[in-house]
């Protein structure tokens, strides 16, 4: 989540065949999870099982359902605001594109309980390692990270990989395309609700990475943070919906939300004249 170059790294070495030694960046100086018998960011924590999705998506992308909010469909920034100002980032091809050193950027708009639909692609040539490869992330209620990185034929601590919940919980596994290519990632979520100054119910997180269930009802731990146990502190029940910018010139393009109503509504009336 945090860019920690200057930072100790450390490294764990795991035998990947015959004389080859790969190295994966991650921390065995950070305190144990409370639900699994890992670090966090342990680099030794198993790598998620690689799965091919199916078909690449259209370059024409699938078309956003009639209520859903439109926050990004490649023309302009109408929807943002960057961590800086206005957002800087790159607009180009109907896609936007994370601009190194200009921060991220954020909905005007607050949501709470929504499907979120997301296309993000990562550099292509491939530059970096780790977490130093096409990371970006996406942050609802602008806390809780689903993490965005290039993990196509690269390695990094688990509960950083493509999809995870950043800290937490590595994906179930890993769906990522190549580099240049178009993932897919539609995100079921859930706010924690608080009673009495204290979390009731965690936040609660479904996700498909391109089409592959990754995450299913899963709570998260509290808010994102970086070398330590997430916890929860009271926050609104709704919340802007941030994309980070971490160093990498990751793409994003149609870009949707629904906020999750209950079920029963009543439909209003349609409209007489
Ligand atoms: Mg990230």
């Amino acid at each position: 989540m945090i860019k920690g170059r200057s930072a100790w790294m450390a490294l764990a070495t795991v035998l990947v065949g015959a004389g080859m030694v790969a190295a994966i960046d991650g921390f065995v100086d950070t305190p144990m999870l409370p639900t699994a018998p890992w670090h966090v960011h342990d680099p030794n924590r198993p790598q998620p099982r690689v799965v091919t999705p199916g078909a690449v998506p259209s370059a024409d992308p699938v078309k956003p359902p009639s209520d859903a909010v439109v926050l990004f469909d490649g023309t302009n920034f109408d929807q943002w605001v960057g961590d800086k100002g206005a957002p800087t980032w790159k607009l180009a091809d109907g896609a936007m594109t994370a601009v190194p050193g200009q921060g991220g950027i954020r909905t005007k708009a607050k949501f709470g309980d929504c499907q979120l639909h997301v296309e993000w692609s990562s550099p292509d040539p491939p530059r970096g390692a780790g977490q130093d490869r096409g990371n970006s992330g996406v942050f609802l209620l602008n806390r809780y990270e689903i993490q965005v990185l290039d993990c196509y034929n690269a390695q990094t601590y688990a509960d950083g990989t493509t999809g995870a919940l950043y800290g937490a919980w590595p994906p179930l596994v890993n769906a990522c395309r190549k580099p240049g290519e178009w993932n897919t990632y539609d995100i079921f979520f859930t706010g924690p609700r608080f009673k009495d100054g204290k979390v009731e119910t965690p936040a609660y997180v479904t996700l498909l990475v391109n089409g592959i269930v990754v995450h299913n009802h899963q709570p998260e731990l509290g808010a994102t943070v970086w070398r330590a146990v997430a916890k929860y502190d009271p926050h609104p029940a709704e919340d802007v919906i941030a994309l980070q910018e971490h160093g990498h010139p990751v793409r994003f393009r149609n870009i949707w939300v629904r906020p999750l109503g209950t079920y029963d509504e009543v439909q209003a009336a349609p409209e007489t004249k």
